[in-house]
């Protein structure tokens, strides 16, 4: 079995390169381990342009969330499902000092935020003292539909293997990459936060940064938009919703843990009026680069072996437009942008 490519992993960073990639002509291999606790699987799709405690504008948003939204609409149509959703998300401010910050941030991001400091409309389904805020031009990307979707056509044109690829199982010569019975003149890593363990690419600046959520079901809670008070309410799958997420890279268990689900019910009791349940409990690590932009290219010194990763808290804004830049320099050679280039870390990689 002889490939242009072999891409190990189908998240977003796999589906979205394996796309491009066979849309410019390659032969393209995807393989997959199905692992049910990918991020990918666990995300809550929110893309924003202005993020954080101190509301601050994300890296290329002005480029990132507009490109984001034509590439979720037209995979979408290719796919017959509906992949992304345009909103905003209502931030319910906790206390006066929240409420000033985000007043002085519309001075400067007029056209991200806007202040709804007299909206009241709000006080049958949320308990909130000091006004809201609406952060503009948000995004809901539906990961799993996306990946699950991508997987069926891939499947269909004989271009997936369910498989764990062990690096142990990998050797490589000067043309080929060999994996079993499997050879690719280039082998890419699309492994999320299994890369920080990664033979070729482990010595990267991985900061592994674990998050959960629960999925909750809120009966009569409108839909079209993200609630936010210290957690995030995201419209989710099946009529329900997926309430998160935690940071933490100080973690002991990879598992949902008990106190993340209590901290959360405690502050959906404060701060939500209507009755709800909690259905499920999810984790995943998010595969996150300390400098917090990803890693895309090819090894400095082993240049068969290449990597698309790296994307931690923002895989849905940045795998798109990064998937589209390397599938252009994988096809003519075309640069991607230095801020992301893999070898920025040639140093590192080549000891
Ligand atoms: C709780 C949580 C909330 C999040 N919320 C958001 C959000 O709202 N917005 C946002 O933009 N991002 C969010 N993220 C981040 C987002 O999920 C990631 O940026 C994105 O999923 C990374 O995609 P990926 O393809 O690199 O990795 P993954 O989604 O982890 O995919 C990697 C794939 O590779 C496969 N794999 C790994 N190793 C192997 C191997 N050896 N052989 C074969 N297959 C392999 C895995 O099974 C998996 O399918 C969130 C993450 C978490 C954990």
């Amino acid at each position: 079995m002889e490939y242009d490519f072999l891409l190990v992993g189908q998240g977003i960073c796999g589906t979205l390169l394996s796309r491009q990639l066979l849309q410019a002509g390659h032969s393209v291999l995807v393989a997959d381990n199905g692992n049910p606790a990918a991020a990918g699987r666990v995300a809550g799709g929110i893309i924003n342009p202005v993020t954080g405690k101190r509301m601050v504008r994300s890296w290329l948003a002005e480029q990132l969330i507009p490109f984001a939204l034509t590439e979720y609409q037209t995979i979408g149509a290719e796919l017959g499902v509906d992949l992304v959703k345009q909103c905003s998300i209502l931030e319910f401010h906790a206390t006066r000092e929240a409420a000033a910050l985000f007043e002085d941030k519309c001075a400067t991001e007029r056209e991200y935020l806007e202040p709804l400091s007299d909206d009241t409309s709000w006080q049958a389904y949320f308990m909130y003292n000091y006004g809201v805020g609406a952060v503009r031009q948000c995004l809901i990307a539906d990961l799993r539909a996306l990946v699950t979707g991508w997987r069926r056509v891939l499947q269909a044109g004989g271009n997936l293997l369910t498989a764990n690829i062990d690096a142990a199982d990998i050797e490589r010569d000067e043309q080929w990459v060999y994996w079993k019975d499997v050879k690719a003149r280039k082998l890419i890593f699309c492994d999320g936060a299994a890369g920080a363990g990664n033979r070729w690419f482990g010595m990267l600046p991985w900061s592994k940064d674990k998050g959960e959520a629960l999925i909750v079901s809120i009966p009569g809670l409108p839909r079209q938009d993200i609630y936010k008070q210290g957690v995030s309410i995201v419209p989710w799958h099946d009529g329900l919703f997926w309430v998160g997420a935690a940071h933490d890279w100080k973690y002991t268990t990879e598992q949902p843990t008990a106190a993340f689900r209590n901290s959360v019910q405690e502050q959906l009791d404060y701060w939500l009026k209507l009755p709800y349940e909690v259905v499920d409990h999810i984790a995943a690590l998010r595969p996150a680069n300390f400098d917090r932009k990803p890693f895309v290219g090819m090894h400095p010194v082993h240049d068969n072996i290449g990597i698309f990763n790296g994307m931690g808290g923002k895989g849905c804004s940045l795998a798109p437009y990064f998937a589209q830049q390397f599938a252009a320099f994988l096809t003519d050679g075309t640069p991607v942008m230095e801020d992301v280039a893999v070898g920025r870390y040639r140093k590192v990689l080549s000891r």
